[in-house]
């Protein structure tokens, strides 16, 4: 691996060995950015177009970071549709390969009995659209409690979609979060708005011309 490879960040041996039997050797520009910042414990807004690899850029720090073992619901992923969430959650399972800790995806049009079983069997990643997160949510089914890291993944798509009250309310449920990370391709003023009401300090990372 070259100096400019994932080896030479400090990556715990199990992401490595995740990445390496991927394929994946070099990170892309936006995981370049986010893995050199200081700390993580910071909010976060990060814009970068589709394509440019935002969802390793979230995953790799999030899981660098987590203390193990994990068995209840810590990292809230919220994508705009139902393949994005399901792709998304794809990654975090490849990612997560060796790290003994389970995803799961809550998607709307899907059993709900199954997505309900996977969280009991304590599913550490919870992936979802925010309609049907914000239904766990309301159940009792999603214990928010853990949830330390949430992630707003595509937040203009998610607001275009008209999902901002899904997304406030289950960001008002959950209080406790340490850290929100919104990524979005474009800042229109309800993603500004948005960022402004459940966002604190944020640092901003920008890999697109006009940002
Ligand atoms: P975005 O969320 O910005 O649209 P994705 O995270 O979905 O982009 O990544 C786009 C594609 O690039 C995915 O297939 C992903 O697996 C791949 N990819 C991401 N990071 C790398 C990397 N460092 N090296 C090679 N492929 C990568
Ligand atoms: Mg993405």
């Amino acid at each position: 691996m070259n100096d400019n490879g994932f080896a030479s960040y400090e990556l715990r041996e199990e992401l490595l060995l995740a990445l390496k039997k991927k394929g994946f050797s070099i990170p892309t520009p936006v995981q370049e950015k986010v893995l050199a910042l200081e700390n993580f414990e910071t909010d976060l807004i990060v814009r970068a177009k589709t394509g440019s690899g935002k969802t390793l850029a979230f995953l790799l720090p999030l899981l660098q970071n987590m203390d193990l073992p994990q068995s209840s619901p810590r990292i809230l992923v919220l994508s705009p549709t139902r393949e994005l969430a399901q792709q998304t959650a794809r990654e975090a399972e490849w990612l997560s390969r060796y790290m003994d800790i389970s995803v799961a995806t809550l998607v709307g049009g899907l059993d709900m009995s199954t997505q309900i079983r996977s969280l009991k069997d304590g599913a550490v990643i919870v992936v979802g659209t925010p309609g049907r997160t914000l239904d766990h949510v309301n159940r009792g089914t999603l214990r928010a409690d853990g949830i330390h890291s949430v992630i707003l993944d595509e937040g203009d798509h998610m607001l275009d979609m008209g999902f901002r009250d899904e997304l406030e309310g289950i960001l008002d449920a959950l209080p406790q979060r340490e850290r929100t990370w919104l990524f979005s391709a474009t800042m229109p003023r309800e993603v500004r708005e948005l960022s402004k009401k459940y966002l604190s300090a944020p640092v901003s990372i920008s890999l697109v011309e006009d940002g």
